[in-house]
């Protein structure tokens, strides 16, 4: 699987293999589990504001479809290449399957800068993308969702474009999109609401009071902003938090409304005067109980995972912890990690009930949603925490194990056609 070779799916492929030795899973066995079904690398010629024509670089990966429909997010990174999005969709896998949902996972990206884009050409970079896409995703196929640089109008952009081919609407075909079109109550701010309900869970399981608690939090946008705004209204200090631009930190808290306000004018967290500056690194290094990486895979390193400085690890972001850096946290008894595929599965859950609304066309209420979402992450986390502690194997460990066994067992049962 060579085509898929990177960091970040050497990364995936390496904790897949650790969990399968814990599993004693027979080595026949493991390359059907552990590579990607199908992807499709497609390029997108769009006329740019300029008079110029550009041609962009889209990938979509579906890493396995026995469970179902494949699920997973649309990046719009410069950075995206297969490699990441293949281990994107292969963590896509383990995190709906750990959840219950009755997908596999997928996941898709454009190499752009949406921010140094029109809005005029990401919509045709979009329409031009979901075009390429038609015969490889539908809702009983593949159904995107947002992700990092891609929002609700994209989605919007996606579904109106798929609808047009169909000649009907399709609102089942994207989840993320705005309530107008057939979104769901609650899915914006899922993946962050998520994140805090969890780090509360982990705050009791440890014993941290969080009305006195401090957070530290890297990338402030749609995941980065929400958890951080819902631990300030569980009573927790934000004392720092950054974007790509960089970070600013106030040990007595940041006044996040004030922030958002700053960002909405500016875009940026940059030239915000009302906090200290400080470099991404160093947020990642602050002092606090509860430290939320939500922006790119692999921030915590082997480099700096000695000498993070706080009780809770909440991974909102895909992948932010690197192997090397899980084999020196294990070691360290003062830091409680919740995995990835647990702490951010909160926005495949909300967008598993907006699917199931939209092919019902019938609609819940916040209160339905959000009571639904706590419910799966509760269980989850409850059987996440009694595998780690019963078989004393870290939480990601147990987190991939639950994940990585049900889809095992799907595959089993179902055999191999032909
Ligand atoms: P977003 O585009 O809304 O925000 C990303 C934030 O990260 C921005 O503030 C950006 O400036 C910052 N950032 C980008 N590169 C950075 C860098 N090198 N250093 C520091 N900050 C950087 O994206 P999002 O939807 O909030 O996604 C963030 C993470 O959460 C991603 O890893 C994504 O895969 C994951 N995630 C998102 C969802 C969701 O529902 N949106 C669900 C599960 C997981």
């Amino acid at each position: 699987m060579e085509a898929y070779d990177s960091p970040a799916f050497r990364m995936a492929c390496q904790q897949f293999d650790a969990v399968a030795d814990h599993l004693q899973m027979p080595q026949a066995e493991r390359p059907r589990l552990k590579y990607p079904k199908r992807s499709l690398i497609v390029s997108l010629p769009i006329n740019c504001e300029d008079g110029t024509q550009k041609v962009y670089t889209g990938f979509r990966v579906q890493h396995h479809l026995t469970l179902g429909p494949t699920k997973g997010g649309l990046r719009f990174h410069p950075d995206v290449t297969l490699g990441e999005v293949a281990a994107l969709a292969m963590w896509m896998s383990w995190k709906c399957a750990l959840t219950g949902l009755p997908y596999g996972g997928a996941k898709g990206g454009i190499a752009c800068d949406p921010h140094r884009m029109a809005p005029r050409e990401v919509e045709r970079l979009t329409r031009r993308y979901t075009q390429e896409m038609i015969p490889f995703i539908g809702p009983q196929v593949d159904v995107m969702a947002p992700d990092m640089g891609t929002n609700e109008q994209v989605m919007a952009w996606i579904m109106d474009s798929y609808s047009m081919h169909m000649g009907y609407s399709v609102p089942s075909i994207v989840t993320g999109k705005p309530l107008s079109l057939g979104g769901s109550v609650g899915r914006r701010e899922a993946t962050g609401r998520g994140v805090a309900h969890l780090v509360a869970r982990a705050a009791d399981t440890i014993g941290l009071d969080l009305k006195t608690a401090t957070v530290a939090v890297q990338g402030f946008g749609n995941v980065g902003s929400v958890a951080a705004l819902t631990l300030e209204s569980y009573g927790a200090t934000v004392v720092a938090v950054s974007d790509v631009s960089g970070g600013v930190f106030n040990a007595r808290g940041l006044d996040l409304e004030k922030l958002a306000k700053h960002l909405a004018k500016e875009r940026t967290l940059h030239g915000f005067t009302e906090a200290e500056a400080i470099t991404n690194d160093q947020v990642l290094l602050t002092p606090c109980d509860v430290l939320v990486p939500a922006a790119m895979e692999r921030q915590i390193t082997g480099d700096n995972a000695g000498r993070i400085q706080c009780r809770i690890l909440a991974e909102g972001a895909n992948g932010p912890t690197t192997p090397e850096a899980d084999a020196i946290l294990s070691r360290r008894e003062d830091v409680f990690v919740l995995p990835d595929i647990l702490c951010n599965a909160g926005g495949v859950v909300v967008s598993y009930f907006e699917w199931v609304q939209d092919l019902q066309s019938f609609f819940w209420s916040e209160t339905e949603v959000m009571e639904k979402l706590y419910r799966i992450l509760d269980e989850s986390y409850d059987r996440v925490l009694h595998s780690s502690r019963s078989r004393n194997i870290s939480m990601r460990t147990a987190a991939l194990c639950a994940g990585i066994q049900r889809v095992r067992e799907a595959k089993a049962i179902r055999g191999l056609f032909p």
